[in-house]
Order: C-alpha cells, then sequence, then structure tokens
C-alpha cells in the first residue's frame, strides 16, 4: 500500500499548487477579487515548473487594489521598499492613498490605538496608510503632485 503514496511532500505541494494556480487564475480572470489576490500569491511563491513571477503578481494584486484595501496596501509596500520592483515613491504614495480610503473602524478608542497607547489585535489599514505616509517624509511639491495622481486614480476608478 504505501509504494502508492511515493510522492513526497515537495512533489504534492507542487501538484496542488499547480492546480491551485489553474483554479485561481481562472477566478482572477473572471473578476473575483479574493482570486486575484490568491493567484497573486501564488505568483509570487512559484513552484518546481514555475518560477516566480513577480511582475505578473503585482499586476494582479494591483487590479485587485482597486476594491481591497488590504492588496492596495500590499502594493504599496512593495513600491515603497522596492521588493520585486524599483522603490518608486510615487507609486508607494498612490497605493498607501487608496487603502487610506479604507474605513477605520477603531471607534471611540482610536486615538490610542492609532497612537499605539494601547495595543490593537486588528490593524487598522487607514491608519497604518496615513502613517507610512508621514514616514516618507516627502516634500510637499512632491505630496501635492503625487495626490493629483491619486485624485486622477481615484476618478477613474471608483464612482
Ligand atoms: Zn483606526
Amino acid at each position: 500500500m504505501q509504494l502508492e503514496f511515493r510522492e513526497t511532500l515537495g512533489e504534492r505541494i507542487n501538484k496542488h499548487s499547480r492546480e491551485w494556480l489553474k483554479e485561481f487564475k481562472l477566478q482572477a480572470e473572471m473578476g473575483d477579487v479574493d482570486g486575484m489576490i490568491w493567484y497573486a500569491k501564488l505568483l509570487f511563491k512559484g513552484n518546481k515548473r514555475r518560477p516566480p513571477d513577480a511582475p505578473h503578481a503585482i499586476y494582479w494584486l494591483r487590479k485587485a487594489a482597486r476594491t481591497n484595501h488590504e492588496a492596495a496596501f500590499r502594493v504599496a509596500k512593495i513600491f515603497l521598499k522596492g521588493k520585486y520592483v524599483k522603490s518608486d515613491p510615487e507609486k508607494a504614495y498612490l497605493y498607501f492613498r487608496i487603502a487610506s480610503l479604507s474605513r477605520c473602524k477603531c471607534g471611540k478608542y482610536s486615538e490610542e490605538l492609532h497612537s499605539k497607547r494601547i495595543s490593537n489585535v486588528h490593524s487598522c489599514i487607514h491608519n497604518e496608510s496615513l502613517e507610512a505616509i508621514k514616514s516618507m517624509k516627502l516634500s510637499d511639491a512632491d505630496i501635492s503632485r503625487y495626490e493629483v495622481k491619486f485624485i486622477s486614480w481615484k476618478n477613474d476608478n471608483l464612482k
């Protein structure tokens, strides 16, 4: 009996990864946002037959970012750190601003939570995005320039 299970764990994960890749690709192409995020995750990871494909992964994350604030936040961090891509403060700003459109749900303790005077179990993407922008220490001129880009993104992508 054991002989039938000779494939190693790595091989099995790889096989599943290929199936998941196909499945999530389909979902992503049909416009499913969770599918896009999962597909992006798998593309970042790659598998035995397919090396990681960061440009493609970022393409799908950026698409997901139109409606998913966590995806926007991830894209922003990628452009901020220059991980996988050349560091690009303009794009980092754009995606942090998109992420900052998420609602703060911290309620009456928001001040304490945002200033980390009390610890939060859940992250607040709204506030973390604004904090990240602050920590970029952009000049006023850059901020005005980037803000124009953000507003035009908003007009193109959100009703
Ligand atoms: Zn908050």
